[in-house]
């Protein structure tokens, strides 16, 4: 019997970052010596302080549903470390704890979204964004960057990208993939678009806050003429290495968090009692080990950075925060790895993963087929030996 599925699923693509993980997975458990660097995930361990403060909840009973949109003291908490590090007004029934920032994506997304309505993201972005647009039935509006520009939008592109149709502006900053910042004068530039179209909401992903090389962190919601607009997402995997434990956070106006405690309700009723007892930790003890991995993260990069730009065809930017590259590798494209042609960067990438046993995504479902992805959050021992991997490979490229 043939199972039919719902359109919205047929549609939908599999998380191609969570597919080259798992492909990596697949050849390791054959025996062969895979680098993953296709999984944006730190390599760090949760600090113990964190992972005491779960043992302890368990301790003390925390094992209840909890509150949908988190615990209170957790949501002040978030409240107090968005006005000490980001100068941000917020009340706690501003904030909604989620299963990650992902959830906290979707949940905007669902809540403002109306079949047709358009959303503006620009090109590269990370992979789930436009999945979760079709999923809400919205319309996905790209607008691209290269990698000479930083892979930054300017204010005459972003005003170019607007219709009477369009609902939200969608954007990481530090970015995932490319490791974009924008600064508080770039963002400046944006909102002066912003204040012409009051109708138009802007959904700010900040989860790499903390990954940040250069001057610090500008959220878009600080600017007042905008910020009841502004759905600031963030979240733990990150800045604090909790990826498993499921955690995120959305602050956002009344009406806005409101919303999407109503949709939680019904689909999640909220995250991990456990893991709300271990964020408010995080949040609220010193900030020590997450500034020791921001700086292994910035050695890292100079590491790779100073490899790949030796390997003759692929271009890259330094990116200023996150932990990716995103090279252009369109040089390869039309030539061949053992008679066999490479037509685009995500046929490169299967290459790289079966013949140079290095596992990263091909750019074509972060909206920019010209580049490659790879995560630099592992050792640098492997990041060097990948990185010779690459090259070696790469000069068998004709
Ligand atoms: N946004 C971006 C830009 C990301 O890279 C990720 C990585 N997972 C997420 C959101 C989701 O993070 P979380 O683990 O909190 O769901
Ligand atoms: N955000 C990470 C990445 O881009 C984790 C994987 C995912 O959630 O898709 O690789």
């Amino acid at each position: 019997m043939s199972i039919q599925l719902a359109d919205r699923i047929n549609r939908l693509e599999e998380s191609a970052t969570l597919l080259m993980s798992k492909k990596s997975r697949e050849l390791a458990s054959q025996g062969i010596d895979v680098i993953n660097l296709s999984l944006g995930e730190p390599d760090f361990t949760t600090p113990k302080h964190i992972c005491d403060a779960a043992k302890n909840a368990l301790d003390q009973g925390y094992t209840y549903y909890t509150p949908v949109a988190g615990y209170l003291d957790l949501r002040q908490a978030v409240a107090a470390k968005l006005k000490r590090e980001n100068g941000l007004e917020y009340a706690a029934d501003q904030i909604v704890v989620s299963t990650g920032a992902k959830q906290s994506l979707s949940n905007a997304i669902l809540a403002l979204v109306n079949p047709g309505e358009e959303v503006i993201i620009p090109t590269p972005y990370w992979v789930s964004y436009s999945e979760m647009v079709k999923l809400a039935e919205g319309k996905s509006v790209f607008i691209p960057t290269t990698v000479e520009s930083n892979f930054k939008i300017t204010a005459a592109q972003l005003e170019a990208a607007i219709t009477p149709k369009s609902k939200l502006f969608m954007f990481s900053s530090p970015c995932n993939p490319t490791g974009s910042v924008y600064s508080k004068e770039e963002l400046a530039e944006l909102v002066k678009v912003f204040e012409k179209y009051p109708n138009i909401y802007i959904l700010s992903d900040e989860i790499y806050e903390h990954i940040n090389f250069g001057d610090g962190h500008a959220s878009i919601a600080s600017f007042e003429s905008v910020k009841d607009r502004v759905i600031i997402i963030n979240g733990f995997s990150k800045g604090y290495a909790m990826t498993g434990w499921r955690l995120g956070y959305m602050a956002a106006s009344k009406a806005i968090a409101a919303a999407c405690d109503k949709l939680q309700g019904q689909v999640t009723s909220g995250t991990c009692s456990i893991a709300q007892r271990a964020a408010l930790v995080a949040l609220t003890a010193d900030m020590s080990p997450t500034y020791e991995m921001r700086e292994a993260f910035r050695k890292r990069r100079d590491l790779v950075y100073n490899l790949l730009k030796d390997i003759k065809g692929v271009k890259a930017n330094l990116p200023d925060g996150a932990f990716y590259f995103f090279p252009d590798v369109s040089s390869f494209f039309g030539k061949s790895y053992e008679g066999k042609e490479i037509k685009n960067a995500d046929e490169l990438s299967l290459l790289l993963l079966s013949e140079a046993h290095v596992s990263t995504v091909g750019g074509d479902s972060f909206g920019d087929p010209n580049s490659i992805r790879f995560s630099y959050a592992t050792s640098e021992e492997k990041l060097i030996e990948a990185m010779r991997r690459i090259s070696a490979f790469l000069e068998k490229v004709k």
